[in-house]
């Protein structure tokens, strides 16, 4: 089985940038960057996509990858951040770190609506810059939306035509947005949230996003799958959550693991 993880932050593991990913030391276990990239390889998880959340993480991320086969990473600024970037003039040099070698997304970038810790403007703001950026670059977008597709939309909608894709990183949003992203050929993030997910109408969503659009991911060192809950999750997770999700559309594992890579290396360029 060979798996793609198409979103984790494996590089926060090195070096303390954000407080967020203290988590990668959460527990009681041992780990070394190479210790979670072997256990994923033995999972089956083969390929993994490194994602930047500020300048600093998505410098971080574009260093962790350069010597490191299978591994890309994206450069972005998470929507959380949006204002500290904007105060301190980041996206200039985001633009100058998207052209180095093994980048090939941008993101994760978006609007949180949940948490709101950078202003709505601010959000909105950094957003377009990275679609813009994406779109010069002829690049994918990761984005991160959470209780903000009313304003996502307009947004995203005013590009069309320009030749916008990527994907909804960690979708858990409700069956009309699913269509609306489809409509628009958006891809589909699908973490560990599926196998605790208890919202019926949301497993159905689950159920019918098309094969073609679907990715898996982590988003480690967050949301641990069933039965791991309590642990800090690696990349090594998406082989559960791969055979969760194949359960659950009444698929065979081995073709939703197959189809699922080939997607993410058509997406990613890779
Ligand atoms: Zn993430």
């Amino acid at each position: 089985m060979e798996l793609f993880d198409t979103h984790c932050h494996t590089h926060e593991m090195v070096r303390r940038i954000t407080p967020v990913y203290d988590k990668w030391h959460g527990d009681s276990m041992e780990r070394t960057p190479e210790s979670v990239i072997d256990a994923a390889h033995e999972a089956g998880v083969s390929r993994m996509l490194c994602i930047g959340t500020s300048l600093a993480d998505s410098e971080l991320a574009v260093e962790f990858v350069q010597n490191r086969g299978n591994m890309w990473t994206s450069v972005g600024i998470h929507p959380h951040e949006a204002a500290e970037a904007l105060q301190k003039g980041h996206l200039d040099a985001l633009r100058a770190l998207v052209t180095s070698p093994k980048v090939v997304a941008v993101g994760e970038c978006g609007l949180d609506y949940f948490y709101n810790h950078s202003p709505k403007e601010d959000q909105i703001t950094v957003l377009k810059a990275q679609i813009e950026l994406a779109l010069e670059h002829n690049l994918p977008l990761s984005f991160h939306v959470r209780e903000a597709f009313d304003d996502f939309w307009p947004l995203f909608e005013s590009y069309r035509g320009a030749g916008l894709r990527g994907v909804l990183h960690s979708y858990t949003d409700n069956t009309a947005n699913m269509e609306r992203a489809i409509k628009h050929g958006l891809h589909f993030g699908v973490n560990g949230i599926v196998t605790f997910m208890r919202d019926e109408a949301k497993l159905v969503t689950y159920r019918t996003i098309p094969q073609h659009l679907l990715l898996l991911e982590t988003d480690a060192p967050f949301l641990t799958p069933v039965p791991f809950r309590g642990t800090v999750c690696e990349s090594k997770h998406v082989r559960v959550t791969a055979e969760f999700l194949a359960k659950l559309r009444d698929e065979n594992p081995e073709d939703l693991a197959a189809e699922t890579t080939a997607n993410a290396c058509a997406l990613f360029t890779v």
